[in-house]
């Protein structure tokens, strides 16, 4: 194929998407995306029921989503965990009898946690790149977000012990 952009003449030599469409629709049961209604053997581009336009798209069989939902668990737990031990502290603070936690450890939780939210953010952006990975790499990087998130906080227990 020459052209990869579309452009905003259409060359005579490919069919429209409404073409296209009606050819896929002919003779398949196909359900509209919006009210679900069978638009098998269509003629035009719009639902007959909720009046919507519709088009053909490229699809994954198989979304590959395990290894990305996984490894963002698991840094979600270890940003879950310390912000909720970061939230406790606060709450101990207004508690009137004394002794509460040193600043030291609270300071360490939000540190802990800002590491982990960076990272779940960092996880997030580059879940192409993961996809794209051979999946060795990917669930090495998988384990690797649940190693972080138990290491961290092994450490934060280590450091806040009294
Ligand atoms: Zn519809």
């Amino acid at each position: 194929m020459a052209e990869t952009h579309p452009t905003t003449t259409d060359a005579p030599t490919q069919p429209a998407n409404a073409d296209i469409l009606r050819a896929f629709l002919a003779d398949q049961d196909v359900e509209c995306p919006s009210c679900r209604y069978n638009v098998r053997g269509l003629r035009t581009d719009v639902c007959p029921e909720c009046n919507q336009k519709l088009t053909l798209r490229l699809a994954l069989a198989e979304p590959r989503m395990a290894g990305f939902v996984a490894g963002l668990v698991g840094l979600s737990m270890g940003l879950g965990v310390h912000a909720m031990l970061a939230g406790w502290f606060i709450v101990m603070q207004f508690r009137r009898f004394g002794g509460g936690p040193p600043l030291r450890d609270f300071v360490l939780l939000l540190a802990l946690a800002l590491v982990h939210a960076v990272l779940v953010w960092f996880w997030v952006r580059n879940r192409g790149r993961l996809t794209r990975a051979s999946a060795s790499a990917r669930w090495s990087l998988v384990v690797a977000c649940y190693l972080v998130s138990i290491g961290t906080f092994v450490i934060f227990v280590q450091v806040a012990r009294p």
